[in-house]
């Protein structure tokens, strides 16, 4: 039987049946496919995504389906079940109504039943309030644009809450308020009883924001629904924990406008790339003409559209927004924590915000394309947030700005976007692929919000040579556009809009480094020989082919450290072995003659990769991550060894193996090593293939000689090492002082795997300790060999060391080694170190 499927999703059995015997009186006899997915059982109510997937699949036809449903979780369900076809054409035959359910499917079921098509049923249901509306007279919702806001017929239930919170009821109570409402079967609405504004959908973070609600302001909520009295409730016990935010005591600053130094947070910015940079606040902008207030192009030109077409493209990109915040989530809250991941769930909320969602499907079912309808529909959100009286909650607006770019950039494939113009990048915090595309000619210095100096964004300035700040806090994600900044990446500084004597002071410091740093380099091509007769090896960490070229132009002695998980991050699968060979051969041809060390993948922990392992671990720096994790996916580990012994035929290579914690894990590799070569050479080893560890847990530096036999070398990573030596995470802005290498527990770690590698194997450091002024000398002071650092660093650490003299230095070790923490040691020599 052909014609136009009908389903019908609703919390509950009963009242679909209902609904479905009603439209059947209208029917006449004729026939319809129809299907109810309603309840999760005859009395229990809810919606259940596998029995509305079976009921689309019951009905489907050539015809299509259109799908009619209840109230909130109904529509999610149903979106769900959409995402969980898995015939996608048969996704784009499906129509969702957005019409009242009871009207809507007595009008959709006649016009199914008497042969109209897809578009004839979804507009016959979507017109179904019409004689309703005409008969009662039109009336405009009190909350502008959507009606959403109000409750039908007298509430079952109301209290009252006082704002409580600092900053009023911003972006995360917000979406807490959303994610808790959208938890129990009850519609409910605020009204802001000091200012008179509302009421507002509990459901909607945007029409929630325009009550501009206040610290001190009186807010009433009415409900209603099945479980109305336990969701007020629980409304109620959130107002009064703060809605749970912990900014109800502490004060933070507004942002300064015109004032000349930042004091961002109680610690204030720290320098973690050294030099001075100097220029007008750039912010990351995923789709820089929206911010301009220019639309983007609509895809299919101004021709007539298919509505539902462009309803799927939007889904698609909201799905595709929510898989990044998803992932965003997830690595914050391991790199930074559960309340800086909260951010997140804020822009998720905003993402199923009705109060854009609904105007914008409403502009694209009037003719408008995707890009269209959602711009528009966020600009209206944005609008009302500047409208709003509080200065912090106006600035929330820029969180919908965000959110609105990102659903943009995916519906015209703008990809990650940029900055926002040439200058200093002010940004919360960078992920590594954002780093790496960053143009240090453009980009003259960098000010993160969030992290510290061993954050992947700091690690990634520095080896870009961009100077950076860290830890400024989120303040600084509040200045306006173009505002004239100056930053000192050695000293921390952080200076916004400066007066012209003290600009041109940094100027003349900026150009005056600039003569010392070329002096520098014009000496980085010859080897670095201590004052004492040593020769240090200066080697380079890279993460791309563009590194590799720094590297040689600036004299590295090779390679220490190639991060090869930047060719694996930021993809949906593993690159295959000839990708992989192809960018490990443009890295070694880069160095020619110049041992390249390359670091098998070192994902897991602080670097999730979403098609790698998806079980969530408590606390991921300790869980399954390096070596870990390619041995439990053996195919993966025995890829990338393929493509570097291919590699190792024509270059001399080294294979580095991270997060090593036993003598047994690198056994392990070595029998897919000898594997490997097996298939590929019949066994034969190229002859400047080596193989080595990383020492970066404390048990491994401990027992360090039971490598002996098993490495050629071993290289220290000092970040991790630090990390779990002091129990300080890396990325952990407050506890970067605490987290420093040159803490005595972590040197008599390196002096005793140093003592350990005594004529068994090389020891070097590639950790960010490496290019640390004072850490460098007393590293190799300690007994290592060579040190891998940032291609930008390499001729400053070569300068360095050539000033050293490592005997004398070594004589005040074993004091240093007996000092308590590592400031102390820093103070005891640096008064005796150049
Ligand atoms: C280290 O831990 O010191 C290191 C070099 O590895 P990564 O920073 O990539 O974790
Ligand atoms: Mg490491």
């Amino acid at each position: 039987m052909n014609g136009v499927g009908i389903v019908v999703v609703s919390h509950s059995r009963a009242l679909a049946r209902a609904a479905v015997d009603l439209a059947a009186q209208m029917l006449a006899g004729r026939s319809l496919r129809l299907a109810v997915a309603a309840g999760l059982d005859e009395t229990t109510l809810g919606t259940d995504a596998l029995q509305i997937m079976a009921a689309l699949k019951k009905v489907d036809g050539p015809d299509g389906v259109v799908v009619l449903m209840d109230l909130g979780s109904a529509i999610l369900s149903t979106e769900l079940a959409l995402d969980l076809l898995d015939d996608p054409t048969g996704r784009d035959r499906v129509t969702l109504s957005p019409a009242p359910i009871v009207e809507g499917l007595v009008a959709a079921a006649v016009a199914a039943a008497s042969g109209a098509s897809r578009a004839e049923v979804a507009a016959e249901a979507a017109a179904a309030l019409q004689a309703k509306q005409r008969h009662l007279g039109e009336q405009d919702s009190p909350v502008a644009g959507t009606g959403s806001g109000v409750l039908p017929g007298e509430p079952a239930a109301r209290g009252d809450i006082t704002v409580e919170n600092l900053h009023g009821l911003h972006a995360r109570p917000i979406a807490r308020l959303v994610t808790l409402v959208r938890e129990h079967d009850a519609q409910l609405s605020l009204r802001n009883l000091t200012t008179g504004a509302g009421p507002a959908a509990a459901t909607s973070p945007t029409q929630l924001a325009s009550l501009g609600a206040e610290r001190g302001h009186r807010l009433q909520v009415e409900a209603t629904g099945p479980a109305a009295q336990q969701a007020l409730n629980a409304v109620l016990t959130l107002a009064r924990s703060g809605f749970g935010d912990d900014d109800l005591l502490t004060s933070v600053p507004a942002a300064p406008a015109a004032q000349a130094t930042v004091a961002a947070n109680s610690l204030g910015p720290q320098g973690v790339s050294p030099g001075i940079g100097i220029g007008p606040a750039r912010f990351w902008r995923t789709v820089p003409e929206s911010r301009n207030g220019a639309l983007p192009t609509p895809r299919n030109g101004s021709g007539p559209r298919d509505a539902d077409a462009e309803l799927r493209r939007l889904h698609g990109a909201r799905e595709a927004v929510r898989r990044t915040l998803a992932r965003l989530a997830a690595s914050t809250q391991a790199e930074l924590g559960a309340a800086e991941a909260a951010i997140f769930a804020a822009h998720e909320a905003i993402l199923d915000d009705p109060a854009i969602t609904g105007p914008a499907e409403t502009a694209i079912r009037a003719g408008h394309s995707a890009e269209d309808g959602w711009t528009r529909a966020v600009a209206a959100a944005e609008q009302a947030f500047a409208a709003l009286a509080d200065s912090y909650q106006r600035e929330r607006g820029h969180d919908v700005g965000a959110v609105g770019d990102q659903v943009l950039a995916e519906l015209t494939g703008g990809g990650a976007g940029g900055p926002s113009g040439q200058g200093v990048l002010v940004v919360r915090d960078l992920t590594p692929a954002q780093a790496a595309s960053l143009n240090r000619e453009h980009i003259t210095a960098i000010v993160l919000a969030r992290g510290s100096a061993s954050s992947h964004a700091a690690i990634l300035a520095r080896s870009r040579g961009i100077p950076a700040v860290a830890g400024a806090g989120d303040e600084v994600l509040q200045l306006p556009e173009a505002t004239a900044l100056v930053v000192d990446g050695t000293t921390g500084l952080l200076l916004v809009n400066p007066p012209e004597d003290m600009l041109s002071r940094y100027r003349a410091t900026a150009a005056e480094q600039a003569d010392c740093a070329a002096a520098e380099q014009a000496r980085s091509g010859e080897p670095a020989v201590t004052r004492d007769g040593r020769r240090v090896h200066v080697q380079a960490n890279l993460g791309s082919v563009q590194d590799a070229l720094d590297a040689a132009r600036l004299g590295a002695d090779g390679a220490g450290l190639v991060r090869t998980e930047f060719l694996f991050l930021d993809r949906t699968a593993a690159p295959g072995v000839d990708e992989q060979e192809q960018l490990y051969r443009q890295i070694a041809e880069a160095m020619p003659g110049l041992r390249v060390t390359f670091r098998t993948l070192d994902v897991g922990g602080d670097k999730p990769v979403p098609y790698l392992r998806s079980a969530p671990e408590a606390n991921p720096f300790l869980g399954v991550r390096g070596v870990r994790l390619t041995l439990a996916s053996p195919q993966l580990l025995r890829d990338q060894l393929t493509a570097l012994v291919r590699v190792a035929h024509e270059h001399p290579l080294g294979i580095m193996v991270p997060m090593v914690s036993t003598p047994g894990e690198l056994q392990q590799v070595h029998v897919l090593l000898a594997d490997v070569l097996q298939a590929e050479t019949g066994g034969v080893r190229p002859p400047g293939l080596e193989l080595g560890v990383m020492i970066e847990v404390p048990a491994a530096a401990l027992k360090a000689a039971a490598f002996a036999g098993l490495v050629d070398f071993v290289s220290i990573g000092t970040n991790d090492l630090t990390q779990y030596t002091l129990a300080a995470e890396r990325g952990h802005a407050e506890l970067s002082a605490l987290g420093d290498a040159l803490d005595p527990g972590v040197l008599r770690l390196v002096e005793a795997v140093c003592h350990a590698g005594a004529g068994r194997f090389r020891v070097g450091v590639c950790g960010e300790a490496a290019a640390d002024p004072l850490a460098g000398s007393v590293l190799t002071a300690l007994g290592v060999t060579e040190l891998s650092v940032s291609p930008a660093a390499l001729p400053a650490v070569k300068a360095r060391l050539r000033e050293v003299d490592l005997t004398a230095l070594a004589k005040l070790l074993p004091a240093c080694l007996a000092l308590p923490d590592a400031a102390a040691v820093r103070s005891a020599l640096t008064s005796v170190q150049p």
